[in-house]
């Protein structure tokens, strides 16, 4: 009898179908539990292309899966095709600061590989989070003030696209296509490796200082105006209505790190920080850099995060700040979560790589969840706080965003952004194979 397998020539990873032993495992990303018809683990590069072919020809929707992180499910789906790279995260370091990263590794694996050689890519703050989709939207972590975005370490990438050409991308080469992975997803096709200029680390001061609720406005207001001039050593993340820690009466909390060994020096970087109000706790102390990583985890069945993100102005901070803290003091906020970017990312073009959002000097990113119910009854709230912020935000980053409207996709993607990936696509995706997105359309 044949199968709509036998399409699929000479592939030698793995694949898993409906009722096989390790489908349960396979069909759940991190945050989703999709059902899809095959889940096709590639052992190699060889083995990406057939599945890329065999997913254009069966027509299949498709889902490509790195870390399984993305909070819309991107790595799963229903009735359709998993490429899932997981056997595809090698960590290896070539001359020097050069690292070649599988499509499949996940950021924790990257700590691990590069720590004993003082080195480091400024990535994201989890360990289990996929180096493809932080990469291919940004990469907001601890380094970023001072080394710019994921991306922006990026040098090159090998890509099988939508025909399963095996492309090389970098300046030189099909520099379109590396101008659109630097901020266009997983629109263009697989990467199955990621080369990256890596950068020296030592050990780091990292922890967080507390404040009582009461002096969330205080505390917020000095802190980013602080941070505005502070060193670019310093990344932080205020954090306020943490339902875990008392909802509106939770503490004002500031997760900071400070790129480097040297007491002193983290101590004259710190301690504005620290006087802006009475501390409540105080655990910021030296580590290695890969323990700063968190380990991540999957919430528990049936819990659903809901999460949206907007960047702030430089102009616009202290009205948005005003709003937030009041918002956080109502009891019907979400989760609030504002984190430092600028600095080396603001020196980087808007037009340079497809990530435009280089001016923003803060990220809000506001998340609520529980069981349906509970999000059904918070989404009124959820909606009109978001539209009161709106005003003083601009723009979203795809990475913290647990939907992919068209509303979505244009706050992700500027007008001129948009048109200039949606030629890069016609160019390598003209079918839309890719569609399993922040979906850029073939123009
Ligand atoms: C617990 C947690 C912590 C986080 N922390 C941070 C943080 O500190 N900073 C930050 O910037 N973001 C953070 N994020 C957001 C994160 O960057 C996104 O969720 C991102 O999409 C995860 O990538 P992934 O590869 O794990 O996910 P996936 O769901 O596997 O992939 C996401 C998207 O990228 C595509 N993709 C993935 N790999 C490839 C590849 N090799 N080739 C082509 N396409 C690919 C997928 O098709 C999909 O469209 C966090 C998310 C979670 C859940």
């Amino acid at each position: 009898m044949t199968s709509v397998l036998d399409t699929l020539d000479n592939f030698e990873g793995d694949i898993v179908e409906p009722g096989a032993a390790d489908y349960e495992s396979a069909r759940r990303a991190v945050l989703t539990v999709g059902s899809p018809a095959y889940v096709l683990r590639p052992a190699g590069v060889g083995d990406v292309r057939a599945a890329v072919r065999f997913a254009a020809s069966s027509g299949l929707p498709l889902a490509v899966r790195g870390g399984g992180h993305s909070f819309p499910g991107f790595a799963t789906n229903d009735g359709g095709l998993v490429i899932d790279l997981s056997r595809l995260s090698a960590v290896s370091l070539g001359g020097g600061s050069l690292v070649r990263v599988g499509g499949g590794a996940t950021w924790g694996a990257v700590a691990d590989a590069l720590d004993p050689h003082g080195l480091a890519i400024s990535s994201g703050d989890t360990r289990s989070v996929g180096v493809g989709g932080l990469t291919l939207s940004g990469g907001i972590g601890w380094k970023v003030r001072k080394h710019g975005l994921a991306l922006d370490s990026l040098v090159g990438a090998e890509v099988v696209t939508a025909d399963g050409s095996v492309l090389r991308a970098d300046a030189t080469e099909n520099p379109s296509l590396f101008w659109a992975l630097r901020g266009g997803g997983g629109n263009f096709g697989v990467v199955t490796a990621f080369e990256f200029e890596a950068q020296p680390t030592t050990a780091v001061h990292h922890g967080k200082l507390s404040f009582p609720a009461t002096s969330a406005a205080a505390v917020l207001q000095g802190w980013a105006t602080y941070m505005r001039g502070a060193p670019e050593e310093l990344t932080a993340i205020a954090t306020l209505a943490n339902p875990f820690a008392g909802g509106p009466d939770a503490p004002v909390e500031i997760h900071l790190m400070f790129d480097g060994d040297d007491p002193s020096a983290a101590a004259t970087a710190i301690d504005p920080i620290r006087r802006l109000a009475p501390l409540l706790t105080d655990d910021v102390t030296l580590k290695p850099y890969g323990s700063v990583l968190e380990a991540g985890m999957t919430p528990p069945p049936g819990i659903r995060l809901v999460t949206r993100s907007a960047f702030i102005a430089p102009a616009s901070v202290s009205a948005a700040l005003a709003h937030l803290v009041e918002a956080a003091a109502s009891g019907k906020s979400p989760f609030l979560a504002i984190r430092t970017v600028g600095g080396a990312v603001s020196r980087v073009a808007d037009d340079a790589t497809a990530y435009p959002h280089r001016k923003a000097e803060l990220l809000v990113v506001a998340t609520t969840l529980g069981p349906d119910p509970v999000i059904a009854a918070a989404t009124p709230a959820l909606n009109a706080f978001w539209h009161r912020l709106a005003p003083h935000t601009m723009g979203a980053y795809a990475n913290f965003l647990s939907s992919s409207t068209e509303v979505d996709v244009a706050a992700v993607y500027p007008p001129n952004t948009y048109r200039r990936l949606a030629t890069a696509k016609r160019q390598y995706d003209p079918s839309n194979l890719f569609a399993a997105n922040h979906n850029v359309r073939p123009q």
